[in-house]
C-alpha cells in the first residue's frame, strides 16, 4: 500500500478575537494510499470540510504536516504552490450552485482550470472541455449554457468536469451529495465510481449518509469534534463500530435496506457537541457519552491501534 497523501499530526484553528481559538481540526493523523477512498464522517460543526480544506492547502495550517507522494507540503500555500499542486489536487464542492459562477457559462467554468495551469490552448481548451462535458453524462451543446439554466444534479455533474479535468491524483469530495434529491444522489454516486476506476483516483470522500460513505469508501474516518475516534475498514467500522460516539451515530442514522434496518438497534445521540473554542479536558465525548467513566474526564484518549493495525480507536474502553 502506497500512501500519496499523509497528514501528521495536523491541526487548523481559528482566531476569532479576544483570544479566542475555534480548534476546528486536532492533531489528526491520517494516510490515504494510492487509489483508496476514505470516507470522513462526523455530525455538522465536528470539522470534516475544515481538515479537507487544509489537506489540499484552501486552508492554512496552524501546525503539523501534509505530505503528498512523501514530499512535505507548504505550512500556506503562495500562487506558485497553487500552479504547481492544482493538477494533483482538486475539491468537489458541497453546493453546485454556490460554488459555480452564475456570470460565466459552463464551458468557461469547466475551462478555467486548464487556462490556469496547463499549457492548452483556444481549440485544444475547447475540444477538452466538450470531451469532459460528456464524460460526466451532459452534452457537448451545453457549454454556451449558464449555471441557471441545469438541474441541481447537473450543477453537480459541472462541478465534477472542473475538479477533474486537470485529472489530478487525489480528490476531496464534500458533501458532494447532501444538497441533492435522493433519486439523483445515486447517479452522482455512481459517476464518481466510475471515474475514480478510469482515472485511478484517490478520494477523501466527506459525507454524514453513513450508509452512502460505506457504500463507496474502502476506509472510513470518523471524526469528532475537530478529533478522529476511530479508523478502520469501511465495512468493519459500519457493522461492528468500537467507539461510543460511531455506535450511536450509525445507529441514528437511517438505513436505506429495510432487512439491514430492523436488524440493527436504534439510537440517538443526546446532547449537544461542545464549543470548539471551549474544548474540554479529557474524553471530548464524554458528556454525551453512556459508557463515561472517571478516567475519561481527565484523560485524552488517544487514537491507537486494535488488534488489526488498521483499526484505530480512541477512547479508555480499549
Ligand atoms: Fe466514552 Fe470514555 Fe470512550 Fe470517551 S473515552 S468515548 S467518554 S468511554
Amino acid at each position: 500500500m502506497t500512501a500519496l497523501v499523509e497528514t501528521l499530526e495536523l491541526s487548523k484553528y481559528f482566531d476569532i478575537g479576544r483570544k479566542q481559538r475555534v480548534h476546528a481540526v486536532d492533531n489528526i493523523s491520517l494516510t490515504i494510499a494510492e487509489k483508496e477512498i476514505v470516507g470522513l464522517v462526523g455530525e455538522s460543526g465536528s470539522g470534516k470540510s475544515t481538515f479537507g480544506k487544509t489537506v489540499i492547502g484552501l486552508h492554512a495550517k496552524t501546525s503539523g504536516e501534509v505530505k503528498f507522494r512523501g514530499e512535505i507540503l507548504p505550512q500556506a500555500y503562495r500562487p506558485a504552490d497553487f500552479q504547481r499542486l492544482a493538477s494533483k489536487m482538486q475539491m468537489i464542492f458541497q453546493d453546485p450552485y454556490s460554488s459555480l459562477n452564475p456570470r460565466m457559462t459552463i464551458g468557461e467554468i469547466i475551462a478555467e482550470g486548464l487556462r490556469l495551469h496547463s499549457t492548452l490552448k483556444g481549440t485544444q481548451v475547447k475540444s477538452r472541455v466538450e470531451e469532459w462535458l460528456v464524460r460526466v453524462g451532459l452534452h457537448a451543446g451545453h457549454m454556451s449554457r449558464y449555471p441557471h439554466e441545469f438541474s441541481g444534479g447537473q450543477r453537480q455533474r459541472i462541478g465534477i468536469a472542473r475538479a477533474l479535468i486537470l485529472e489530478p491524483e487525489f480528490v476531496v469530495c464534500d458533501e458532494p451529495i447532501s444538497a441533492l434529491d435522493v433519486s439523483v444522489q445515486a447517479q452522482v454516486i455512481n459517476l464518481l465510481s466510475e471515474l475514480k476506476e478510469t482515472l485511478g483516483l484517490t478520494l477523501l470522500f466527506i459525507a454524514h449518509d453513513l450508509s452512502m460513505v460505506r457504500y463507496v469508501s474502502d476506509r472510513m474516518a470518523v471524526m469528532y469534534l475537530g478529533s478522529l475516534v476511530e479508523v478502520g475498514k469501511a465495512d468493519e467500522v459500519y457493522f461492528d463500530p468500537k467507539h461510543p460516539y460511531t455506535e450511536i451515530l450509525i445507529g441514528s442514522n437511517p438505513e436505506p435496506d429495510p432487512e439491514l434496518e430492523r436488524s440493527r438497534p436504534s439510537t440517538a445521540i443526546q446532547g449537544e457537541i461542545p464549543s470548539p473554542v471551549n474544548v474540554p479536558a479529557g474524553c471530548r465525548f464524554a458528556n454525551r457519552c453512556p459508557k463515561v467513566m472517571d478516567v475519561c474526564r481527565v484523560e485524552t484518549p488517544q487514537l491507537i491501534p486494535l488488534q488489526d493495525a488498521e483499526r484505530q480507536v480512541a477512547c479508555h474502553l480499549y
